[in-house]
């Protein structure tokens, strides 16, 4: 029965010129969402307002599901848009309104009228009053309530009439391309795919880096690794993902290095190798799925010794997250069943017994120096870092 629905996002913040950016991008990442979704759509912007319109059949919940992951959306309401043909024309599209929009009419309710267009020759108060008298003539079961009613009845006198009453939730946000970019470490487990959507939320357009170690990481964890960015792009758009054979330089840490401090060199050396391609992609920074506590190496400590290499910001949004609450923002965004797979991470395939909680920096140093001399069949650790970015693969995931 809708032919269009208005959307509404917050405005708190975005003046002047940000709002503009942050009123096209919602324009057009609304435009990309209902591009999957069958049936045709426009997508307007007019008067600070942004309208999508149907101009074939549709299937309402997954019109609602696209929309409510588009980031900035902060409530999407099914309107109907009807030509100012006078007083009685509207009381009537309006009774029509509350007949196909509830199934019983049998609910306390108020109008709300607001005149964007000052040459209506009614007062707000008046269309609402003589509305809300012939909706009690058309309904006997309805009941005025000015302070708590069930249900508010919206007219908004515009260049068209619109006329809504729900409004379905959004994500919030902002929209995804209006805060430049960043280099998710996206891993297999639980936390960098929702570390990786709470920054899309923030607008930020992400791209993405992983590291496996084949042949001790399998094929199906790299494809898990792809189905993670497949769910996250679901919200943040299209991810290029790279894929990094990170097997060598895992080799040479566990040949040359005490083996309580692995995960922290091989950590390092990740942060380098993102940084490489987060510069190479234009990103202003990297995220992680990282939580202060959460394991060895995620100590105070050791990502103190993790951050020394790095010359861009990390964002970590997870780092004050109890685990119980990542997994449900996890369920939420159906990362989660994926996420639980049980196939090996590069990460646990070379990890000491008992790694290093409180790492030294200097000691760590030294560590890495032999690396720098010899990683192993005479090369080192600068020639497989650079072998590793030169045969890292690149695919893109999804579809803008
Ligand atoms: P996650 O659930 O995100 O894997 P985790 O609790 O397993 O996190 P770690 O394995 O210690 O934690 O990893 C910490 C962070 O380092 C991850 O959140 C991710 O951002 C990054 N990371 C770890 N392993 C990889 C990998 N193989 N490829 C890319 N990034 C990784
Ligand atoms: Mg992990």
């Amino acid at each position: 029965m809708y032919k269009a629905f208005l959307i509404k996002y917050g405005e708190i913040g975005i003046k002047g010129k940000n709002r503009y950016v942050f009123e096209d991008t919602l324009v057009s990442r609304t435009r990309n969402a209902l591009q999957h979704v069958d049936g045709e759509f426009s997508v307007r912007k007019e008067n600070g307002r942004i309208y999508a319109e149907a101009h074939s059949a549709y299937d309402f919940d997954e019109v609602t599901e696209a929309l409510g992951r588009v980031f900035g959306i902060v409530g999407v309401c099914p309107v109907v848009l009807t030509e100012d043909e006078g007083f009685d024309a509207l009381a009537q599209t309006v009774i029509a309104f509350v007949k196909q929009a509830y199934e019983t009419q049998d609910f306390t309710f108020k109008v709300v009228t607001r005149r964007a267009r000052k040459n209506y020759p009614m007062e707000s108060m008046e269309v609402s009053a003589a509305i809300g008298e012939r909706l009690l003539e058309a309904y006997p079961r309805l009941k005025v309530d000015v302070h708590e009613p069930q249900e508010v009845i919206h007219i908004e006198i515009r260049n068209k009439i619109n006329i809504y009453s729900r409004t379905i939730p959004g994500p919030g946000g902002m929209p995804v391309g209006s805060a430049g970019r960043a280099m998710l470490l996206l891993s297999g487990g639980i936390d960098s795919p929702v570390a990786g959507y709470m920054v899309a939320k923030r607008g930020v357009k992400i791209d993405a880096v992983y590291f496996h170690a084949p042949p001790y990481t399998s094929e199906r964890a790299k494809q898990k690794v792809i189905d993670l960015a497949d769910a996250v792009s679901r919200y943040a758009g299209t991810i290029r993902l790279h894929i990094v054979n990170f097997t060598d330089i895992q080799l040479a840490i566990y040949d040359r290095c005490p083996h309580d401090q692995l995960t922290i060199i091989m950590r390092r050396y990740m942060m380098r190798i993102a940084e490489h391609f987060a510069e190479e992609d234009g990103a202003l920074g990297l995220v992680t799925g990282e939580s202060i506590g959460q394991v060895a190496s995620q100590t105070m400590q050791s990502l103190a010794v993790t951050n020394e290499v790095c010359r861009m910001p990390v964002y970590r949004p997870l780092i004050a997250f109890d685990k119980q609450d990542i997994v449900d923002v996890s369920q939420k965004i159906g990362t989660y069943e994926t996420s639980i797979l049980p196939y090996e991470d590069c990460c646990t395939i070379f990890v000491a017994k008992h790694p290093v909680t409180k790492p030294n920096l200097k000691s760590i140093c030294k560590s890495e120096a032999k690396l720098a001399e010899n990683a192993g069949d005479g090369r080192t650790i600068g020639e497989l870092m650079r072998e590793a970015i030169e045969t890292a693969e690149t695919v893109r995931i999804g579809t803008d």
